[in-house]
């Protein structure tokens, strides 16, 4: 067993804050912390940052543990499982930070703050009038520890400041960003501990890792601001400062933030939309790391082996949702028929276009049209959709596909011929359909295409699928006879113009 305490044990963590669903930038900031984790046979703690009580909620905190499980990204210590440097929630630990801030003020390295909102305000405004950076004044700075101690006894509300260094440089070693110096000056005296009680983000975030051991601290980009301020706080606390790594933004394809109006954006909504978790976690990797080689598909394992923390990009990700469909389609592919039925069956059976009782035959085609679908569709909802024309009748076409194959003097015609011609298909199988309508085709003098696409809108309604011949094979001659000569009685009647067009 790993001795999870010994000092070269790697130990890294991601602490969300359970305000909301687990966004992508998350899951792939903690994916990089797991994978960090697991190629140095180390520790991935997952910690909960709910200190703001107002805007957390358990909603938030259940669904981000689910999104977790959903993506098989495992946590060795946490909330749920445990550990020996718990508890993993902020919430329950405020006592642990109570004494940690005691301990800084009986050694003057924090002070009470007695600025009341007003004041600092005021201080703020005159600050920028001057053309000055605001900063905090230091008026409570330099107060005796008797004057600290009357006012604290008088209960006047006071928040927690850090003693910080006014003069010279603070340096953040990042392991993506090298060396990133930070002027003390901008430094404040920053508050660790606010008038309502409670840590702030710096105060317990810090305290935690130093307390849970964490070696690693690999988090967003948004974050290295902060980071200066955390040496520190770590320094003033006596702790060994960890490693840092902060990784790249992702940004939406037109380089704006990436927000809702980019489609989804958490791992709830993906999974609703029918990403599989093994295509999003592949993709997760490909956000601001490049396995090399043009490797795009890679395993957790593969993931893991190939991962570098110092080779991630410095630079933001863009989001490419066409990337992470086209994964999506490769995993496809890859499931088990029997995974990807008993998937979709719900689904199906909702639509009542299979039922418990069905007989082996019905079974065996339901098997060959998902097994004919698996193979393009891009996501499960997409593969479902595409099953329709199988079971339901087709009542309106693609509007393109109307204007190029029907709006034609002699498409009704053809399409007439070729219900017809099935009539002779004996067995109407895949081979035999096409052979039939191959001869058709030599017959009427015309280029394959011009009565295999006219046949497919009729058949389907929409202008692509898998081949032709194996969609007419599933669908079975009399359907096929009947959609083709009622294609032929619309285009004759001229119906599809009003209205039975899909744009
Ligand atoms: N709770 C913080 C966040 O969600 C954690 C930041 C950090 O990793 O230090 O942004």
């Amino acid at each position: 067993m790993t001795d999870t305490t010994a000092e070269n044990t790697v130990r890294v963590r991601f602490a969300p804050s359970p305000t909301g669903s687990l966004h992508i930038g998350g899951a792939r900031t903690a994916y990089f912390n797991w994978l960090f984790a697991r190629q140095h046979q180390g520790v991935f703690v997952l910690r909960i940052d709910d200190t703001d009580q107002k805007r957390s909620t358990e909603a938030s905190y259940q669904q981000i543990l689910e999104s977790f499980r959903w993506l098989e990204i495992d946590w060795d210590e946490g909330p749920d499982v445990g550990g020996e440097y718990g508890p993993y929630r902020q919430s329950l630990r405020h006592h642990i930070y109570n004494e940690q801030l005691n301990r800084l003020f009986d050694e003057g390295k924090v002070y009470p703050c007695f600025c009341t909102p007003e004041q600092l305000a005021e201080d703020r405004e005159n600050a920028q009038k001057r053309g000055e950076t605001p900063r905090y004044s230091g008026r409570c700075r330099h107060l005796s520890k008797a004057q600290q101690a009357r006012r604290l006894e008088n209960g006047e509300p006071a928040a927690y400041r850090l003693r910080c260094p006014d003069t010279g440089t603070t340096i953040v070693h990042d392991i993506i960003r090298g060396d990133v110096e930070f002027q003390n000056t901008e430094l404040d005296d920053f508050i660790v501990w606010k008038t309502d009680n409670t840590p702030t983000y710096h105060f317990a975030s810090c305290v935690d890792d130093a307390l849970m051991h964490i070696t690693h601290v690999i988090r967003a980009e948004e974050h290295l601001s902060n980071t200066p301020r955390h040496v520190v706080l770590f320094e003033a606390l006596g702790f060994t400062v960890p490693k840092f790594a902060h990784v790249p933004m992702i940004l939406a394809p037109d380089r704006s933030k990436l927000s809702k109006r980019h489609g989804a954006t958490s791992v709830e909504e993906y999974r609703e939309q029918g990403i599989l978790p093994e295509a999003l976690v592949n993709y997760l990797l490909l956000l601001g790391f490049s396995p090399g080689e043009d490797r795009e598909v890679l395993s957790q394992d593969e993931a893991v082996s190939v991962f570098n923390l110092e080779r991630v990009a410095k630079h933001a990700a863009v989001y490419d949702v066409k990337k992470l469909e086209w994964l999506n389609a490769h995993y496809l592919r890859k499931r088990p028929l029997d995974t990807v039925l008993q998937a979709v069956w719900s689904d199906l059976e909702q639509r009542g276009w299979v039922e418990s009782g069905m007989s082996r035959e019905q079974l065996a085609w339901v098997r060959t049209l998902v097994s004919a679908m698996q193979e393009r569709a891009r996501t499960l909802p997409e593969l479902v959709e595409s099953l329709r024309c199988y079971f339901e009748d087709v009542t309106d076409f693609d509007a393109k596909g109307i204007r190029k194959y029907f709006e034609k003097p002699e498409a009704a015609a053809r399409l007439r011929l070729a219900a017809d011609a099935l009539e002779t298909v004996l067995p109407f199988t895949v081979v035999n359909v096409e052979q039939r309508y191959r001869e058709l085709i030599a017959q009427l003098g015309v280029k394959a295409g011009e009565l295999i696409h006219p046949t497919r809108l009729a058949l389907t309604g929409v202008t692509g699928g898998p081949s032709l011949f194996e969609v007419m094979a599933m669908l079975g001659r009399e359907v096929c006879q009947a959609r083709l000569r009622a294609a032929a009685d619309k285009i004759e009647n001229g119906v599809l113009s009003k209205g039975e067009a899909r744009s």
